[in-house]
């Protein structure tokens, strides 16, 4: 499989060359794609000095009505205008609009790939109910009023999945506006109709586990980069919200278990006695998770039916969402984790059947990834960092995250789900840094958050779980879709709602290229510096692509424009190829006879017909050189002898070889060079990209070893993501060898 592969590649490959001679510009500074820096957003990647941003505060009281799965609420929305403009209406976003049956998601909605929709010869139940949209289901918000602080009606228009809310007198810079919406809505079968938010029918004890967001009407964002970020919810471009402080009140049947965003203001009134001891001595254990509800205690909680309700408080200072869980299922657990100076909680709250996968390493893999993460970015600021199970989802919001991974009916589970639940659980969970902390803007640039957050995923999972298969983040892990069809792929800087492959596109390949960053071009040393400025600079801030690639530049003094050129504005593939080697010494030349060695080249046939002269082995015999004394004019105006015979003396014993190089896939990367040595020892040593940049398609360079050379081989430790091994091979026969010897190892 692996052979076909690369055959086919070799095929193509002349195909994809530009032809030589061609400027690509690789090198040139990505100028005008940048934005030009100003007082807002500077130079050097961080907010300037008239940075600004807006703030929404909420007072929100809701209730989840059990019986008929549907949710009621009001909030009041206080709204400060700290940029320079005068507003003259608001924009709120109405994500739930997009359960409506006739909204703009539903019409488009894609397979991910680039069909909406397509006929196969064999559909299942499930398949056509989706195809037909035949859910009988009521959604999107019905807001029943919008007032103004009075009380009085704000006129207001719905489009899609936003609301304009026209304000009786422009909104001034400094000024701040409260208003007032109530609405209802439908809570959907997430299990049949997909979706962020829903619910889980357990028809065993017939009980329903809510995890709920999206759930309130939210402020859009204004900035100086988008105006309004108005842009309608599709599905796929996920939501750019402001940062405000919020006080929800959640009020569900007696006997639920809420899990939410922020900190519980009314412990006395909805935990037991036994519960608040409990959770006293969990926030003094910091080994093990300690149960605050056990699963004895969820399982009775199961069977009961209250008629009461009850209303827990929440409040989350500085934060640009909310979110909660409820149900009779939880089981609840929680651990305190020591980071700097503060004492987050990280907690998790499942129902039996997530067991006993969660209990050993949900809360676990919370504890971790705060840990890790804070390390890289910056301490985790907020009080709490809550894993939530739910059936067939991970999804992020602040302080709190919902995520899949159940054993099977029997509790049983392979190795492989264990991987996954953690893998899911670290990525959610290092959401809250990306983009609930570094708040970018996600309708527009899904890598940003998904991108980052991914790549630091990857490295708490090598950092805290060796063992673990890693799926995303080393260069190697996304050479199969760098290879892969052109036309089924964009540039990283793709808006989120033209992406496809989408996992490959945001997650894998910008992961994949930070790892590069780290390991091979900058050094874990600057990268890290770099990547913890940029963190600290837009913590509950809005970064742009533009300031992350300038930070990463300006903290690490390297210049990285041909990187973000090629790898985020291209879908080219690194494939670097080790053309010829050629052997000398010095000596006196005999170039006829020399010549005339080509008995080991061999022809091979190029896709344009016509052929070329290839050799693939070095030369066994060394070509020689003459040295002659170096003439005068280079001696200098101080007179300073140049020593011909020390130099020559210096170089009489030396192997000097010739290796040319080519661009073949057309990014360029640093070159790492594994030379072998004809006694078994090896070395490597690595040239800068920059080695590229008078010639973006090939170049010849003379390396002077002690030693004779038996073969050189590139990128030895897969690093830049090359995605053809076997042109890497000098002589090409090392590459059979080397593919051999993995077979029998695999
Ligand atoms: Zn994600």
């Amino acid at each position: 499989m692996i052979r076909r592969l690369i055959i086919l590649i070799a095929v193509l490959a002349p195909l994809s060359v530009f032809s030589q001679g061609e400027w690509n510009q690789k090198f040139e500074q990505l100028g005008t794609d940048l934005p030009t820096p100003n007082t807002y957003r500077t130079a050097s990647g961080a907010p300037g000095k008239d940075y600004w941003q807006q703030r929404a505060d909420y007072k929100i009281a809701v209730t989840l009505k059990d019986e008929t799965q549907s949710i009621e609420g009001e909030e009041t929305i206080t709204y400060y205008n700290y940029s320079p403009d005068d507003l003259k209406y608001l924009w709120v976003q109405l994500d739930q609009n997009i359960r409506d049956q006739n909204s703009e998601a539903v019409q488009i909605d894609s397979d991910g790939l680039n069909r909406v929709s397509q006929m196969k010869k064999e559909l299942s139940g499930k398949q056509l109910q989706a195809l037909g949209r035949d859910f009988d289901f009521d959604g999107g918000f019905k807001i029943t009023s919008v007032t103004d602080s009075e009380g009085k009606d704000l006129p207001n228009l719905i489009n899609g999945t936003m609301m304009r809310i026209d304000l009786p007198e422009p909104l001034v810079p400094q000024g701040e506006v409260s208003f007032n919406i109530k609405w209802k809505y439908n809570v959907q079968d997430r299990m049949n109709m997909r979706g962020r938010s829903g619910y889980e029918y357990f028809p065993e004890d017939e009980n329903y586990l809510y995890t709920i967001a999206q759930f309130y009407p939210r402020m859009a964002v204004y900035d100086n980069v988008e105006g309004w970020q108005n842009k309608q919810f599709l599905g796929n471009g996920e939501f750019t919200l402001e940062f405000g402080d919020f006080e929800v009140d959640l009020t569900v049947p007696a006997d639920f278990v809420v899990a939410a965003t922020g900190s519980l203001q009314n412990e006395t009134d909805v935990l037991t006695m036994k519960q608040m001891d409990r959770m006293k001595k969990a926030r003094k254990s910091f080994e093990k998770p300690f149960f605050i509800i056990t699963e004895e205690e969820a399982k009775a909680n199961e069977s009961s039916r209250s008629k009461e309700s009850k209303t827990w408080k929440f409040k989350a200072e500085n934060v640009r969402d909310f979110a909660f869980a409820a149900s009779r299922k939880f089981i609840w657990d929680a651990q305190a984790v020591k980071i700097g100076d503060k004492t987050p909680m990280a907690m998790s709250f499942y129902p039996k059947e997530g067991n006993p996968l969660w209990e050993l390493e949900s809360t676990k893999a919370v504890v971790n990834t705060l840990k890790t993460y804070s390390k890289y970015t910056i301490d985790y600021p907020y009080p709490v960092a809550i894993s939530v199970h739910s059936a067939s989802i991970g999804m992020e919001y602040p302080m709190i995250c919902f995520n899949w991974g159940r054993p099977d009916a029997d509790g049983k589970y392979t190795d492989a789900k264990k991987w996954r639940t953690i893998m899911v659980i670290i990525h959610e969970v290092g959401h809250n840094f990306f983009p609930m902390i570094i708040n970018s803007d996600e309708r527009q640039w899904t890598w940003m958050d998904e991108g980052l957050n991914s790549f630091v995923e990857s490295v708490t999972e090598r950092e805290c779980y060796p063992d673990m298969p890693v799926r995303r983040g080393p260069a190697k892990t996304i050479v199969k879709y760098m290879k892969s069809d052109k036309e089924m792929m964009r540039p990283i800087m793709t808006n989120s709602e033209q992406i496809i492959q989408f996992g490959n596109n945001a997650y894998g390949k910008p992961a994949a290229g930070l790892d590069i960053l780290r390991q091979t071009v900058m050094g874990p040393e600057l990268f890290d510096y770099a990547f913890k400025e940029y963190a600290t600079r837009w913590a509950f801030k809005h970064p742009t692509p533009a300031d992350f690639f300038r930070t990463m530049e300006d903290a690490s003094a390297i210049d990285l424009d041909w990187f973000w050129k090629g790898w985020f504005y291209t879908t080219d593939n690194v494939d670097i190829s080790v053309d010829k080697v050629t052997w000398f010494q010095m000596g006196i030349p005999e170039p006829e006879e020399l010549e005339n060695k080509a008995k080991r080249s061999r022809k091979i046939k190029k896709s344009g017909g016509e052929t070329e002269s290839m050799t693939t082995q070095i030369n066994d015999e060394p070509k020689t050189f003459s040295v002659k004394d170096t003439d005068k004019k280079y001696y200098g105006e101080f007179m300073n002898v140049i020593d011909d015979k020390k130099i020559m003396m210096n170089h009489e014993n030396k192997q000097f070889y010739e290796v040319k190089f080519s661009n073949q896939g057309g990014l360029v990367m640093p070159v790492i060079i594994k030379w072998t040595y004809e006694d078994g020892t090896e070395e490597t040593e690595k040239l800068p990209a920059e080695v590229w940049r008078m010639n973006e398609q090939e170049f010849t360079k003379v390396f002077i070893k002690d030693k004779k050379v038996v073969g050189v081989q590139i990128d030895p430790l897969e690093e830049t993501a090359d995605v053809n091994p076997e042109n890497n091979f000098f002589p090409r026969s090392l590459y059979e060898s080397e593919f051999d010897e993995v077979k029998k190892e695999g």
